[in-house]
């Protein structure tokens, strides 16, 4: 089977996903864009790549093992196999332990997590068959330090980074990586939402919590942008990379050093 040029993207439809799907489509791939719709149609979205014809709506409820199946079996019929598996897909929920909901509980392991593990077993065999493969999981400075009030976000993306190291130990010999790109706060619909939640939870004005929790993690004092993520992805693709794998790289303006 020769090397395809076919890339997936879970969560593509905004955010951190959607700088990355585009980015995708620009260096010459054809893309499968999964996510919720929440503005717009799928077709305005689909447009809105620039070059219709190399893009496709990869329709699938992440919290759905099936539905996941079935989205990889499509895509391969379409677009023919999967190169590039970005999984993004992410959602977040800021509570203390001990009122956390359990259906957020198990709808954050489920996207965050789980839903790496069922595109990733989908995509493999045919990663194999091409003698390449390129498996990007969107973890965080999460997969690697904690926060409070933040759960199962964290035990997910500390989850994500075992599956790619385990990942990455398994598929060493057969021309696929699997890397965790961490990245600390970007300001996407994720973190926009997290806000008043998490000034509910400290006690604080949802300015403090941008300037005393959000950027002070951060010693650049900056947020990371979804074009720098864009970039790390886009090196990561290359041969330069080709030796990069099972770890995690962090774009957090130095968040994990301290
Ligand atoms: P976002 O909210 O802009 O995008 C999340 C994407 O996931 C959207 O496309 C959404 O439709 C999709 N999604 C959510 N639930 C889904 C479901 N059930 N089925 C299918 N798709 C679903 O958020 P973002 O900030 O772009 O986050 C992208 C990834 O980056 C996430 O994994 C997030 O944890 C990670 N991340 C974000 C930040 C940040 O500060 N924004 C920091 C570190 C890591």
């Amino acid at each position: 089977m020769t090397k395809s040029n076919h890339a997936l993207v879970t969560g593509g439809t905004s955010g951190i996903g959607y700088a990355m799907a585009r980015r995708l489509v620009k260096l010459g791939y054809r893309v499968s864009v999964n996510g919720l719709i929440t503005e717009g149609t799928e077709e305005d979205l689909l447009l809105s790549f620039g070059d219709r014809e190399r893009v496709r709506f990869a329709e699938a409820d992440l919290r759905d093992a099936s539905a996941i199946e079935s989205m990889m079996a499509r895509a391969k019929e379409a677009f023919g196999p999967i190169s590039v598996l970005v999984n993004n897909a992410g959602i977040q929920h800021v509570s203390p332990v001990e009122d956390f909901a359990v259906e957020k509980w198990d709808a954050i392991i489920a996207i965050n997590m789980s839903s790496s593990f069922h595109t990733i077993r989908a995509a493999v065999p045919d990663m194999k068959e091409m003698g390449w493969g390129r498996i990007i999981n969107l973890a965080s400075a999460h997969a690697l330090v904690a926060s409070p009030f933040k759960t199962a976000y964290v035990s997910a993306k500390h989850g994500v980074l075992g599956l790619t190291k385990t990942v990455a130990l398994e598929l060493a010999k057969h021309g696929i990586t699997c890397v965790a790109i961490c990245p600390g706060y970007v300001k996407t619909a994720l973190v926009e939402k997290q806000i008043p939640d998490t000034a509910k939870a400290r006690g604080m004005t949802e300015q403090e919590v941008i300037e005393k929790v959000l950027l002070a993690a951060q010693p650049t004092g900056q947020f990371v942008t979804v074009e720098q993520i864009a970039d790390t992805m886009e090196f990561l693709l290359g041969n330069g990379a080709a030796n990069i794998t099972g770890t995690a790289i962090s774009l957090d303006g130095g968040w994990t050093a301290q």
